[in-house]
């Protein structure tokens, strides 16, 4: 594989479509264990978690559903600072088993703000599912139960992220050359 460029940046290959589709592969069978007798309901977070969902949904062969999802963020009223809602949440999450599916964690804060908006429908459980986790960049803590790959603090395009919009299409990963 080689290296590409998008707009004015120089990235090169850094996760394989294989090796994603080995590691979702696996965290499908993970998923079909932990909710054997459950229906659980995904949050996918857009935009970047599409092509992650898609997969994933693949090769779980439990009862479950899919919401997908956008966050928008405002100032709270209260010290807790910004609060994060959700558009486009047609389901109640009230005793559902949710699983939040996100692309990455990277500081935390947006996961940070969302998981309690997310309590307050009274979910039965809450639980959350990424597929890259930066855990060298996390400046706000929160509870991360599925990781598909832990890596370095680097910005990352390809199977659903961005650069400026564009790349999202790539089927592999790649990384930022500095
Ligand atoms: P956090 O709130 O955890 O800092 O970041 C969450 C969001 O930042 C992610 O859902 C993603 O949209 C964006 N993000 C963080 N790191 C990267 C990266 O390496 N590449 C891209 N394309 N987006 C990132
Ligand atoms: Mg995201």
């Amino acid at each position: 594989m080689k290296n590409i460029t998008i707009r004015d940046k120089e990235f090169t290959p850094f996760i394989s479509y294989d090796e994603i589709e080995i590691r979702i592969r696996e965290l499908a069978r993970r998923v079909n264990e932990d909710y054997a007798d459950r229906e659980p309901l995904f949050l996918a977070i857009l935009n970047g978690s599409f092509m992650f969902a898609a997969d994933l949904f693949k090769y779980l062969d439990i009862s479950c559903a899919i919401s997908f999802v956008k966050l928008a963020s405002y100032k709270g009223t209260t010290s807790t600072g910004t609060v994060v809602s959700l558009i486009g949440l047609d389901e109640s999450l009230k005793n559902r088993d949710v699983i939040v599916l996100e692309d990455i964690v990277d500081t935390g804060k947006t996961l940070s703000n969302l998981l309690p908006s997310i309590e307050e429908h009274s979910p039965a459980s809450l639980r959350v599912m990424t597929l890259l986790n930066k855990p060298d960049a996390r400046t706000h803590q929160v509870q991360v139960d599925y990781v598909g790959f832990d890596i370095p603090n680097k910005f990352i395009v390809g199977y659903g992220l961005d650069y400026d919009g564009l790349a999202r299409n790539l089927r592999d990963i790649y990384q930022l050359v500095e």
